[in-house]
């Protein structure tokens, strides 16, 4: 699995604006180095205060990560019960990750998870039992990210949901109760950020109730969500996200390129599919269907939607009736499609459109599929495998269309780098006029933002005043995003 058995060209910007950092072997993680040949020069820089933080976060990282004296030390806390809040002398505090749902919900609460870790000095590890390693290439330099297997909790990982009683939520709904504060605090706490939290849970997002969190040594999350967004909302955090992050459409792009580096084996399904299929391609159009409802008649309705949206949004040509094309010059223009389904019936389907016909622009249009799947299998390593290549291939086109409401494809789009056109999930089984539209920042959409007031622990809804920051997401009228 780990060889690379090409030559490993450089480009000149390697380390994408100090994004990653110097001293990594490169044949451990060859996609890293050679992302930017496929990809189109960056628009945006990081920023010198995301540099120099992801530099401070890697020492902390090789201070405290698995296996350190200092690791070894803060588990003692674990063992002792005790949340050593006067006695922590090794410095180190952890973030668990551990995961919930598809892939890309994944990457997005373990990029959430990431952002927290960053903005509260915490070490990021992840949960072994999640097979990260498939994936991706290790992140930080020299030392792991994953969480060692005889780490003492992870017997109870499978178990945590939300009536746990080491949850946040549960300790303040008991100490609400108890109506005194004076409780002792333990060791560790489990985060409950799943689209269904409650009023207690969702106090994670709230400064007051937050800085309960500040002295327990161990936390351990687990999401299904974007929860970045939410984090601007706690008081304490704003200005750092901010100084950052100056441009806040970026936060997934810069952390996900960070974090999520394919392995050498999926970085040889990438670039040979790359190099076989569209590489020659003048330009590269992705679209990705993911269809969540099962009604009658479907197929015909969503291919006739993405049609509608493709030729209404001038992203393919449309075709000839019988009139001979003249071309002026000699070669022909042609334009990729690349399309990521589980079904092939989409792919097949305009393939043979553009075949019948020539197109009126005499533009030549191939079509691509890399895998039909058919069904979401997130416990297979192949198929997580391909999901994860094929969200990476979209990420290298020049113009993406995406599914609404997909977290496969948000990250693909950001990324890429890229404002997707996305189609709209049909109300009523009626496709929606306009087919399609334009995102307004290429970031992912927080599905389920709290919603909730710190002073009442009430529920708000949707129809309040937004943070600054965020705006409701083009798919999800709901839900929020950096903008
Ligand atoms: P979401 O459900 O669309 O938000 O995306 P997730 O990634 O969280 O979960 C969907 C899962 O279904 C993916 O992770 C894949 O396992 C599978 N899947 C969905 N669409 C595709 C596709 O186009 N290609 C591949 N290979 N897998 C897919």
């Amino acid at each position: 699995g780990d060889s690379f058995p090409r030559p490993v060209e450089m480009p000149k910007d390697k380390l994408l604006g100090g994004l990653f950092p110097e001293g990594f072997d490169v044949n451990t993680c060859v996609s890293r180095y050679q992302s930017a040949l496929y990809r189109k020069e960056q628009k945006h820089q990081p920023s010198p205060n995301l540099v120099s933080r992801l530099r401070k976060y890697e020492a902390l990282h090789k201070q405290c990560g698995p296996f350190t004296e200092s690791y070894n030390r803060t588990l003692e806390y674990l063992k002792s019960g005790s949340h050593g809040q006067d006695t922590n002398s090794t410095g180190c505090k952890y973030v668990i990750w551990i995961p919930e749902a598809g892939l890309g919900n994944r990457m997005l609460s373990l990029s959430s998870a990431f952002l927290y870790a960053l903005l509260t000095n915490r070490v990021l590890l992840v949960d072994p039992g999640s097979r990260v390693s498939d994936l991706f290439c290790e992140p930080f330099p020299e030392v792991s990210w994953l969480l060692p297997s005889n780490f003492p909790l992870t017997g109870k990982f499978s178990s945590f949901d939300q009536k746990s009683p080491e949850t946040f939520g549960n300790l303040l709904r008991n100490r609400s109760h108890a109506n005194s504060t004076s409780s002792s605090l333990p060791p560790y706490l489990y985060l409950y950020l799943v689209h269904d939290y409650d009023e207690f849970d969702k106090c994670f997002f709230c400064d007051h109730d937050h800085t309960i969190l500040q002295n327990i040594p161990w936390l351990i999350v687990k999401s299904n969500i974007y929860f970045a967004p939410s984090l601007v909302s706690i008081p304490s955090f704003q200005q750092d996200i901010s100084d950052l992050f100056p441009n806040l459409g970026t936060v997934f792009h810069y952390l996900g390129r960070y974090l999520f580096n394919p392995t050498n084996f999926v970085w040889g399904l990438v670039t040979r599919y790359y190099d076989i299929n569209l590489a020659r391609a003048d330009e590269k159009i992705g679209v990705q269907i993911r269809v969540l409802d099962k009604d009658f008649g479907r197929f015909e309705r969503v291919l006739n939607q993405t049609l509608g949206c493709m030729l209404r949004e001038n992203l393919l040509p449309e075709i000839n009736g019988t009139k001979p094309v003249v071309i002026q010059s000699g070669k022909l223009k042609t334009k990729a499609l690349l399309i990521t389904s589980l079904r092939s019936w989409y792919s097949e389907a305009i393939k043979s459109m553009y075949w019948k016909r020539s197109t009126v622009t005499g533009e030549v249009v191939e079509v691509h599929q890399p895998s039909h799947e058919q069904y979401q299998h997130t416990r297979r390593r192949m198929h997580n495998i391909k999901a994860w290549a094929e969200i990476y291939l979209l990420s290298l086109t020049d113009k993406l269309v995406t599914s609404g409401g997909s977290t496969f494809g948000y990250i693909a789009h950001s990324l890429g780098g890229l404002k997707p056109w996305i189609l709209y999930k049909p109300e009523d089984h009626v496709i929606p006029n306009p087919p399609c539209q334009r995102g307004v920042s290429m970031e992912p959409c927080m599905h389920a933002p709290p919603y909730h007031d710190c002073t009442s622990k009430k529920w708000t809804g949707p129809g309040g005043k937004l943070d600054p920051h965020v705006q409701h997401c083009d798919d999800k009228w709901w839900g929020i995003k950096f903008i």
